[in-house]
C-alpha cells in the first residue's frame, strides 16, 4: 500500500460539481486530491496546502483562471507549483493567454483520462527535477564562497565582504583593518608530516584565529596556507595591533599533528583603511607588503604598512621589554609631592609618584609608560616596588625626626585584583621596613572600587583592618555612588584636579568642590584638594574650611633628597608669601 503522506498533492479548481467528480476519479488512488470551486478559494487554498499540483479552469464566475494562475505565479510561496490550465473548448487564444500567464500545459474538455495522467506525470517529474537542480546549486554557490577544508570565507566572499567594508567606511566615516596572515613553517609541515597532518593544521589554524576575533569580523582563507582577517568597527588602531598580538599567540602555542607537539608561527600584515588604501586592490596590495615585512623581520611578528604605526608599534613593543628589566636595573625612581594643611601651611604628607629613568628616552612619566604596564601586567611588581621603596624612604624620614607624616601610595587596579597577595605584601613591606600601618594611605580610583565590588570590599576592609587608610582617587571623575562610599572603609576623598583646574570663584566647578566638601564632611570623609595651582584656587577649596591641598602652588614632586631638605626647611615651601592671607 502507498503511504498516503507520500503522494503528490493535486489541486483541482472548477466551478461545476460535475468537472470535479470527473477529474478526481481520474486522479483518486494515485494522487491525494482537493478541490476548490471558485477562484478566490483556489488562492487561499494554493497557500495553505502548497499542493504539487494544480490543475485550473478557466471559465469560472468571479475571478476566473487566468488571474488566478498569474497571482500565483506572482506569490513567492505559489510560484514554483505548476499550473494546467483547463478549458472547455479548444481556442488557441485561451491557450496563449493561459501560458502568458503562466501556466505550464493546456489541456481541453472532455478530457481525456490517460491524457490527464501523462501530463501530470510529467510535470510532476519536471518539477522534481527543477527542486534537485535548485538544491545542487544553493551547494555550489556555497562551494563557490566557502573553503571546503576549514568551512572559512574563501577569496570570492572575502573579496565581497571586503569591498561592503570599503563601502560601509566610506558610508560611516570609520577606519577598519585589512590583515594577511601567512604561516610560517606550513611547508615544512606538509613535507615532513604529509599532507593530511597539514590540512588538520589548517583546520586548526582556522579555528584559533576564529576565536580572537568577534562574530562581526571575517576571517578568509585565500587558499594554501594563507589567511586574510577583515576587523571592522575598530575604535582605534592599536586594536588592529592587539587583534595581531593574539594571533601570533594562538599561532605559536604548540599544534598536536599525528601525536607530535609541532611549533609553528605566523607573520602578520596590517593595512588600515583609509590611511593605508581606499579601494579593496591597494588595501590588498599594501597588507600583502606589510606581511612580507614581517616575514623578512624574522617571522613570528606583524607589520603595519604605514611606517609611522610600525615606528609606535616598535616603541611601545621596546619599551615593554625594557620595563621587563628595569625593575633589575633600578631605573625606576619615586619623587614625593608633599600635602600641606592649608590653614597652616603645614607638611603633613607626601604622595608617592614613580617615574622612569630610561636609557635612552630619558625620564619618562607615569603617563607614558603605566597604561602599558597595566595592559602587561607589569604594574604588579613595579607597584610592589614602589610600596617598599616608599616605607623604606619614609620610614627614613620618620627616623630623621619626621615621625608624623602620613606616605600616600598609588594602587592600580591589576594590584588591587590580586587580593590577599596584596594583603600579605603590605603586612609584608610594612613588617621589613618598620613604616606604622597607621601613617600608610593606599590611593585606589572610583572605577576600581565599582568593578567586583565583593571581591575589593573584601580586601579594602582587610587593609582597614591593618590599620591602613584607604584614598578615593581622582574623585569626580567616574560615577561613584555615595551609598557605596558609606559602605566601604574609605577614609579620604581626594578630588580631581580637573575641577580645580578651571575654577574661578563663583563658576559651576567652585561650586561643585565646595558642595564635594560640604558632602565629604557629612560622611566623616577627610578631603584632599589636588592640583592646587594659584592662590584663586587656593581660596574656593579653603572656603568651605580647612583641608588638605596638593599642588603646584606648594611644591611640585621632588626627588627623595630634594624632598628631604624641604622637610629641613632649606627648600622653600612654594607659595606660602600667599598662605598668611587664610
Ligand atoms: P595622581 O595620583 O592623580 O597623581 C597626581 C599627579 O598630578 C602627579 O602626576 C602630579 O605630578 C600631578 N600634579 C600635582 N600637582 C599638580 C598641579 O598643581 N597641577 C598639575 N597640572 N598637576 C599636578 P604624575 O606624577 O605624572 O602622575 C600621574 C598619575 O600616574 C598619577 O595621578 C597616578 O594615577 C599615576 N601614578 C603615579 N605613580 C604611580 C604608581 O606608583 N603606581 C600607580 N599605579 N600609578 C601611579
Ligand atoms: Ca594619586
Ligand atoms: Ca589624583
Amino acid at each position: 500500500m502507498k503511504n498516503i503522506d507520500k503522494r503528490s498533492t493535486i489541486l483541482i479548481v472548477d466551478d461545476v460539481p460535475d468537472n470535479i467528480r470527473l477529474l478526481g476519479s481520474i486522479l483518486d488512488g494515485e494522487y491525494q486530491v482537493m478541490f476548490a470551486t471558485g477562484g478566490q478559494e483556489a488562492m487561499v487554498c494554493a497557500v495553505a496546502e502548497l499542493p504539487d499540483l494544480i490543475l485550473l479552469d478557466v471559465m469560472m464566475p468571479g475571478i476566473d483562471g487566468f488571474t488566478v494562475c498569474a497571482w500565483l505565479r506572482d506569490n513567492e510561496h505559489t510560484s514554483n507549483i505548476p499550473v494546467i490550465i483547463v478549458t472547455a473548448m479548444h481556442d488557441i487564444d485561451a491557450e496563449t493567454r493561459g501560458f502568458a500567464s503562466g501556466a505550464v500545459d493546456f489541456l481541453t474538455k472532455p478530457v481525456n483520462p490517460p491524457a490527464v495522467r501523462a501530463r501530470i506525470t510529467a510535470q510532476l517529474a519536471l518539477k522534481r527535477q527543477r527542486e534537485e537542480l535548485e538544491k545542487a546549486n544553493a551547494q555550489l554557490r556555497e562551494l563557490a564562497e566557502f573553503d571546503v577544508l576549514t568551512g572559512l570565507p574563501n577569496r570570492k566572499l572575502f573579496q565581497d565582504r571586503l569591498q561592503q567594508a570599503v563601502v560601509m567606511g566610506e558610508r560611516n566615516q570609520g577606519i577598519f583593518a585589512l590583515m594577511f596572515v601567512d604561516l610560517d613553517r606550513f611547508k615544512w609541515v606538509n613535507d615532513t608530516l604529509g599532507h593530511d597532518a597539514g590540512d588538520t593544521l589548517l583546520i586548526e589554524v582556522a579555528q584559533r584565529m576564529k576565536s580572537v576575533v568577534r562574530k562581526s569580523d571575517t576571517v578568509a582563507r585565500l587558499g594554501g596556507d594563507e589567511f586574510t582577517v577583515i576587523l571592522t568597527d575598530m575604535q582605534h588602531d592599536s586594536m588592529a595591533e592587539l587583534v595581531a598580538h593574539k594571533i601570533l599567540e594562538q599561532l605559536a602555542t604548540p599544534f598536536t599533528l599525528k601525536g607530535q607537539e609541532i611549533a609553528i608561527s605566523g607573520s602578520v600584515g596590517i593595512a588600515l583603511f583609509p590611511g593605508d588604501g581606499t579601494t579593496t586592490l591597494e588595501l590588498t596590495k599594501n597588507a600583502d607588503s606589510a606581511m612580507y615585512q614581517a616575514k623578512e623581520a624574522g617571522r613570528n611578528t606583524f607589520r603595519f604598512f604605514s611606517q609611522e604605526l610600525n615606528r609606535l608599534a616598535s616603541r611601545r613593543m621596546n619599551l615593554e621589554g625594557e620595563m621587563r628589566q628595569a625593575c633589575q636595573k633600578n631605573e625606576f625612581f619615586l619623587d614625593y609631592q608633599p600635602k600641606v594643611k592649608s590653614t597652616t601651611g603645614q607638611i603633613i604628607g607626601m604622595e608617592a609618584l614613580v617615574r622612569w629613568d630610561h636609557p635612552r628616552e630619558g625620564i619618562l612619566f607615569p603617563k607614558q609608560f603605566i597604561p602599558l604596564a597595566e595592559g602587561t601586567g607589569l604594574i604588579v611588581p613595579i607597584g610592589s616596588w614602589v610600596l617598599r621603596t616608599a616605607c623604606r624612604d619614609a620610614a627614613c624620614w620618620a627616623d630623621k625626626g619626621y615621625p608624623d607624616l602620613k606616605l600616600a601610595v598609588n594602587l592600580s587596579a591589576l594590584q588591587f585584583r590580586e587580593g590577599d597577595k596584596l594583603l600579605n605584601l603590605v603586612e609584608e613591606i610594612l613588617q621589613e621596613t618598620g613604616f606604622p600601618a597607621r601613617n600608610l594611605e593606599l590611593e585606589i580610583t572610583e572605577s576600581m572600587m565599582m568593578t567586583n565590588t565583593e571581591q575589593t570590599a573584601s580586601t579594602l576592609w582587610k587593609l582597614r583592618d591593618l590599620g591602613v587608610a584607604i584614598a578615593l582617587d581622582d574623585f569626580g571623575t567616574g560615577y561613584s555612588s555615595l551609598a557605596l562610599l558609606k559602605r566601604l572603609p574609605v577614609q579620604i576623598l581626594k578630588i580631581d584636579r580637573s575641577f580645580v583646574n578651571d575654577m574661578q570663584p563663583g563658576s559651576n566647578n567652585a561650586a561643585f568642590i565646595s558642595a564635594i566638601i560640604s558632602m565629604a564632611k557629612q560622611l566623616g570623609l577627610h578631603v584632599v584638594v589636588e592640583g592646587v595651582e594659584t592662590a584663586e584656587q587656593l581660596e574656593v577649596t579653603t572656603s568651605q574650611g580647612g583641608n588638605d591641598v596638593q599642588g603646584f602652588f606648594f611644591c611640585p614632586p621632588l626627588g627623595r633628597a630634594a624632598f628631604l631638605e624641604l622637610l629641613h626647611g632649606r627648600i622653600p615651601l612654594g607659595g606660602r608669601a600667599g598662605v598668611p592671607r587664610l
